[in-house]
């Protein structure tokens, strides 16, 4: 899409359930708008084997439910621009949206970035990604079809993971660093009676072993320092996210999550964030819609107050 000088009402960058519920609210509100996305929309939650979650959509896959929200949005006449956003900035008058193939220029900016897997940044993770490391069981679980593998993590990431694993593979050995799961109870319930599970509570990896390919992992037993060798040929890493944040220089916390108000304003008057790219309580995508409707609403009153 050709912009030139021309100045849009708004630009929302990313194109996951925040993003895309904030476009199918703007358009209806007939804001001049145009989304900017990496590669495909759908985030995160695209790579979600069921979403069994999302209220009036039970048992839908995440795929299909992202692509119900395109569709959606596609239908209200959203334009989609694939690019690699830069910065954003506050330019006064307008913001700036700085991306490898050009520059944008918007009344007003909806950040709906997302966040990306965390590293463990143990020896022989970055050299086996791709060779036995993993951080997408739902688009690498195929290739462990009857074999081990080990899940590190105890977040809802890790333990729906493992549960979709189960389905695969003849073992997942799930590694969380304390007595306790963080996943919601269901799943907690689930992974426990799953007996392809094995826990291997109060553990940590030390290390990803192998040749060409992932044959072990090294786990340590953080109460009695012991350490032992699980044989595995897939390891999956779920220990959290990192927020796609480095786009904008506002406000954030401790961790790179982009702090707003109510009204999904961030530090920068007219930018607004949504999703998991900002400080909340509950990453979810029935929440990301939320804050995609808000954030919409308050764009438009942006828009209009400038008159
Ligand atoms: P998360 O909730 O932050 O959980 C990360 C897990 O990794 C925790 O169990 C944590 O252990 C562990 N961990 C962190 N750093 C570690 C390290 N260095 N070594 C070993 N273990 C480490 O992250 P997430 O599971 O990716 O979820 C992200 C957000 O998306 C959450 O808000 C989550 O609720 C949401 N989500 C929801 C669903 C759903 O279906 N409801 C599905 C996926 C994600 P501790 O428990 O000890 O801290």
């Amino acid at each position: 899409m050709e912009t030139n000088n021309r100045v849009l009402d708004l630009i929302i960058i990313g194109g996951g359930p925040g993003g895309l519920t904030a476009a199918i609210y703007a358009l209806r509100a007939k804001l001049d708008m145009l989304l900017i996305e990496k590669t495909g929309v759908g985030g995160q939650i695209a790579l979600s084997d069921i979403v069994d979650n999302y209220p009036g959509l039970p048992g839908i896959t995440g795929v299909d439910l992202m692509a119900k929200f395109e569709e959606q949005a596609k239908s209200f006449g959203l334009e989609i621009e694939y690019t690699d956003v830069e910065k954003v900035t506050d330019e006064g008058d307008h913001r700036l949206v700085k991306t490898t193939s050009g520059d944008f220029r918007a009344k007003t900016v909806i950040i709906a970035s997302g966040a990306k897997p965390r590293k463990l940044g143990v020896p022989g993770e970055n050299e086996f990604t791709g060779r036995g490391v993993s951080y997408c069981a739902t688009c690498d679980g195929f290739f462990f079809r009857e074999k081990n593998v080990a899940v590190i993590g105890g977040g809802d990431t890790a333990v729906k993971e493992a549960l979709f694993l189960t389905k695969l593979v003849s073992k997942v050995s799930l590694v969380h660093r304390r007595d306790a799961l963080r996943a919601e109870k269901i799943h907690q319930d689930q992974a426990l009676d799953n007996p392809k599970i094995e826990m291997e509570w109060n553990s940590v990896l030390e290390e990803i072993k192998g040749d060409k390919k992932v044959s072990a992992v090294v786990v340590k037993d953080v109460k009695t320092g012991e350490t032992k060798d699980i044989a595995v040929e897939g390891v999956f890493v779920f220990v959290g996210i990192l927020p796609n944040s480095d786009l904008v220089d506002c406000d954030k916390d401790s961790g790179g999550f982009i702090i707003t108000d109510e009204q999904m304003q961030t530090s920068i008057k007219g930018i607004f964030a949504v999703g998991d790219v900002r400080v909340k309580a509950l990453r979810q995508v029935a929440t990301a819609v939320g804050d995609g409707a808000t954030a919409a609403f308050s764009a438009q009153g942006f828009v209009e107050d400038l008159g």
